[in-house]
């Protein structure tokens, strides 16, 4: 399905730049390789208090991410999430953008608002691991239900091992491994995780690491060990859901022929890259002055969304009016979203 504009990078900047197309009458896309939006504030921080927001005194991260996405839902959005814009190609007046999975997107024009690159998650590298990605070992957890029952090994020190241990220790039998002893997660459900420990509940190994994999065609066991005393043991499995983190590189975006500075987009005041027809926004972009906030991202987006949505559709003026004249309109643009 074509749409007028597309974004790419589900971030802040990129969710509130969706949110301006639609405002234009326009259909949008948000393409994004992780499996939920939110960026850097989904991936690195969901439980983080965020301090300088406009309007917002103290607010969550994940409470920003959900409330952008609320707030973008009306124009009723197409995200292909899960998928990284690889390449990109210009035919009969459209871009064509094809995925790391395969797909290829006609749009308009496009919004860059790709942060500090595509956020993949970190591999730990053993033996087996890259064999049984889709038979038993994950790098996130979508759906909960899937475990019930399951012998599962979380493998992690962060905010998503902490979380999904407890999430899941009703449903799984969870065994829990970090590689050092300290966890960089919020304190309070650390502390729940080794109450849990304590209680029988699940099994709580650190500092431990991951040696190998094994299986015969589904994950059946893992050898971890403890990486003082090197002692190794060997767990029974059906699962190894690795929750280490991310990594992010601009990778694919470089070779697109756009003016870089460092591995930064440059843009002028009208959010343009050296490319007609594409536009950033966020932290992938620079110019003068810029500082790499929430805050500025979600202006540059209004700007960048404005000028996409005129390049795509040059009936459009660039300024879009104010908002709280236009509310009765969102209802309408839903209906005409739902119906294309
Ligand atoms: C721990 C921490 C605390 C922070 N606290 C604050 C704070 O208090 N206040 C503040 O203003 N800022 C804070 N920041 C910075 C803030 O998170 C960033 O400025 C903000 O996330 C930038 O938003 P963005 O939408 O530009 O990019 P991002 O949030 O980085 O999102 C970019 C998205 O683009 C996707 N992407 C990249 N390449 C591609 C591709 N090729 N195809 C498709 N998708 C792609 C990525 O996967 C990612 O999801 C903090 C950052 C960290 C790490």
């Amino acid at each position: 399905m074509r749409t007028d504009v597309t974004i790419i990078g589900a971030g802040p900047a990129g969710l509130f730049a969706a949110f301006y197309v639609g405002m234009r009458n326009l259909s949008v896309r948000i393409i994004d390789p992780l499996p939920e939006p939110g960026g850097q504030l989904s991936a690195l921080y969901p439980e983080k208090y965020i301090y300088d927001i406009a309007g917002f005194p103290k607010v969550l991260a994940k409470d920003i991410v959900a409330n952008l996405v609320e707030q973008l839902e009306p124009f009723k959005p197409v995200y292909s999430l899960g998928e990284r814009a690889e390449k990109l190609e210009e035919d009969n007046g459209d871009f064509v953008i094809q995925t790391s999975a395969g797909h290829s997107y006609r749009t308009g024009s496009i919004v860059i608002a790709a942060g500090v690159g595509a956020f993949e998650p970190r591999r730990i590298g053993c033996p087996g691991e890259a064999d049984f990605v889709g038979h038993g070992v994950y790098y996130a957890v979508k759906s909960p239900e899937e475990f019930r029952g399951k012998r599962v090994l979380i493998v992690g020190g962060g905010d998503s091992a902490v979380d999904w241990t407890l999430g899941l220790k009703d449903r799984a039998h969870v065994t829990t491994i970090h590689r050092r002893d300290a966890f960089r997660a919020h304190g309070a459900t650390v502390n729940q995780m080794r109450a849990a420990a304590e209680a029988g509940e699940i099994r709580l190994l650190t500092p431990y690491e991951v040696k190998s994999i094994e299986g015969d065609g589904q994950v059946r066991r893992a050898t971890i060990f403890h990486n003082q005393t090197k002692e190794e043991t060997v767990l029974e499995l059906d699962a190894v859901i690795i929750l280490a983190g991310y990594i992010s590189k601009l990778g694919p975006l470089a070779s697109w022929g756009l003016e870089l500075e460092g591995n930064k987009i440059k843009v002028n005041s009208k959010m343009e890259t050296s490319r007609p027809g594409i536009f950033g926004c966020g932290d992938i972009v620079t110019y003068p002055g810029k500082l790499p906030l929430i805050a500025l991202g979600f202006g540059e987006a209004s700007i960048a969304a404005n000028h996409a949505a005129a390049y795509a559709n040059p009936a459009l003026k660039i300024n879009p009016g104010h908002s709280s004249e236009k509310a009765d309109h969102v209802p309408a643009l839903s209906e005409k979203a739902v119906a294309e």
